[in-house]
């Protein structure tokens, strides 16, 4: 047993000073949580009553601590009102307890008041993990709801571009696989413009007479960016974007979101967080994908897919060129075909309105 700490007398007072159950957010609770961080001594706070509770006692958990970690190395550990009032007890995961019958605040122990009323225990734990459940939700929505109008108005102004996006993935491939002759998508799909070098080798043959071989190795030429535009059956980004706008339009409250969020149920306040997080995942998700396609013409790209179809070690050789919205390709610069770019495909995709302080609510 470790030795007895001094306990001033004033610690054991009953301090019946709270009528009413304080909020885990509330000015008290920070005060408690304050003085614990300075002190180190839960039992020293000002509102404490350090009695052992009734065993009768119906208690209400409204918030938890640990000591600050100078204290716990130091094993300075709390003395705890409920089985241990005069020695050092425990470090992490103290409870602020309130005791409505008594009107009283005790600091404890992680589970001391299990052994005095197990399932008035557990039955205070979960209203209490309910009530910051609830109060995060809570704060995750009033922090996004307000958001929703721009997100919408981002996916209506980019909807055109997806459209865009759509018709050219619809097209393009089969475009292209007819004029090359050739199966692109099997050539690109892990993103890699890759070519065949020929190279000779000179070995030893048994009778010790020299010879020659041609190895042939596959390189990476370059790699491919907006590759997925060629990919048959891509999703169609302007109908997951429609079906974004219709999950975020369930949950656009307009001005009067917060007395539509306090009146809610709780079930309906996490059905809604968890509507609004989906649909913003998803509406960056499909945002992405757009600006990752377009960059399928990118300078930079039409660069390295002329190199590759000139290259000897392509497994297409072919000439291509953007002409300004007209994609010019054939198997020669003087029988290509040309395929027409709608205008919209080149705007530039808005990105999703900034969402602060995103996390995610379980
Ligand atoms: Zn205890």
């Amino acid at each position: 047993m470790s030795e007895e700490l001094p306990i001033p007398d004033w610690v054991f007072e009953v301090k019946a000073w709270f009528p009413v159950k304080p909020e885990f957010d509330s000015p008290i609770v920070r005060e408690i949580i304050e003085h614990i961080r300075s002190t180190g001594e839960p039992h020293t706070w000002r509102g404490h009553t350090h009695t052992r509770p009734p065993d009768d006692a119906e208690i209400e958990y409204v918030g938890e601590f640990d000591l600050p970690k100078r204290y716990i190395e130091a094993k300075r550990f709390a003395p705890c009102p409920c089985c241990s009032p005069r020695h050092s007890k425990y470090g992490r995961g103290g409870k602020i307890a309130y005791f409505q019958k008594e009107q009283v605040i005790r600091l404890i122990g992680p589970d001391c008041f299990k052994s005095i009323n197990e399932q008035g225990h557990r039955e205070a734990e979960d209203r209490y993990h309910q009530a910051i459940e609830r109060a995060r939700t809570v704060e995750y929505l009033l922090q996004q709801l307000p958001r929703v109008p721009d997100i919408i108005r981002t996916i209506e102004q980019n909807l055109p571009i997806a459209t865009a996006v759509d018709a050219v993935r619809h097209r393009l491939p089969t475009f292209l696989n007819e004029v090359l002759r050739i199966d692109l998508w099997e050539q690109v799909k892990d993103g890699q413009l890759k070519v065949t070098l020929e190279q000779s080798e000179t070995f030893l043959r048994r009778d010790q007479s020299e010879g020659t071989r041609t190895l042939h190795m596959q390189r990476v030429f370059a790699s491919i960016a907006g590759y997925k535009l060629l990919r048959p059956r891509g999703r169609q980004t302007s109908l997951a974007y429609r079906q974004v706008l219709t999950a975020l339009k369930k949950v656009n409250f307009g001005f009067d979101f917060r007395s539509r969020l306090v009146a809610m149920a709780d079930t309906d306040r996490s059905e809604t967080a968890r509507l609004f997080g989906q649909a913003l995942k998803r509406a960056t998700g499909v945002t992405s994908e757009i600006a990752d396609i377009q960059m399928f013409f990118s300078p930079m790209n039409i660069a390295n897919l002329k190199g590759w179809g000139r290259h000897a070690g392509s497994p297409c050789r072919f000439y291509f060129e953007l002409d300004g919205r007209n994609v010019l390709i054939g198997q020669t610069s003087s029988s290509h075909r040309r395929f027409v770019l709608p205008a919209a495909f080149f705007e530039p995709v808005r990105r999703m309105p900034d969402v602060l302080g995103v996390r995610k609510v379980a």
